[in-house]
């Protein structure tokens, strides 16, 4: 019987573009507050304010929206103008509306290997973006199952798991986030192959990568994916 039974992905900088669109907002708020505060105390005080309201608000473009906007009005001791909190938000309502860009390879890789596998998307954030940016992406016919979930630790993954009858030790995980893809499915017997994007944000960064072993992987670009797999499962 094959190692593998189920193949699932991460979305955000696995599948489409993400995190370049966080960069481009970053580069525009600093701008915007540079007549307050250098570029470092901006960044260091929005990262602040994001890790502190992220229990209460989670991921997504609107949490960072009004995390950027309490950090503007905490930068600028409540100066900021209301032209200029416009500003942040027409920053944001445009990364919502920006179109979905897939990465290299990726349409080929999953219509590929759909052919042989139930698919999976496990995707946190924002739910209305996450089936926006799912919809748009045209990948949707080829997963069996679609998970749009606030937080992606093990037992978040276990639950999921319980929910469609999945073995963890038969799972393959495919992201481009050690901390959020990857390790909570290794610590469960699962397989994980790391495929990074070239920026991470903050808060996904781990201090150590594992080794790669039988059940980690790391690949350079998603279209050397069906190769892995071929060999895993031979
Ligand atoms: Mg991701």
């Amino acid at each position: 019987m094959s190692r593998i039974t189920t193949i699932a992905f991460d979305a955000d900088d696995t599948l489409w573009h993400n995190e370049n669109l966080f960069e481009e907002h970053h580069r525009k708020y600093c701008k915007l507050l540079a007549a307050y505060h250098d570029e470092e105390t901006v960044e260091r005080t929005l990262f602040r304010t994001e890790m502190r309201n992220l229990e209460l608000y989670g991921y997504g473009v609107k949490s960072f929206t009004l995390s950027s906007i309490e950090t503007a009005i905490e930068l600028t001791k409540g100066s900021i103008s209301a032209e200029e909190l416009r500003n942040i938000l027409d920053f944001g309502k445009n990364m919502l509306a920006h179109p979905v860009e897939l990465l290299e390879g990726v349409e080929e890789t999953i219509a590929a290997l759909s052919q042989d596998y139930p698919l999976m998307l496990i995707t946190k954030g924002d739910l209305r973006d996450q089936e926006r940016k799912i919809t748009k992406s045209g990948l949707a016919p080829y997963f069996k199952h679609i998970e749009v979930v606030s937080e992606k630790k093990r037992e978040d993954y276990a639950r999921l798991f319980r929910q469609h009858g999945l073995n963890p030790t038969k799972l393959l995980m495919v992201g481009n986030s050690l901390k959020s893809d990857i390790l909570p499915i290794l610590e469960q017997g699962g397989l994980g192959v790391h495929i990074p994007y070239h920026l991470t944000w903050e808060h996904e960064r781990v201090a150590t990568a594992p080794n790669e072993n039988d059940n980690f992987h790391e690949l350079a670009s998603i279209k050397h994916l069906p190769a892995l797999v071929a060999a895993l499962t031979s």
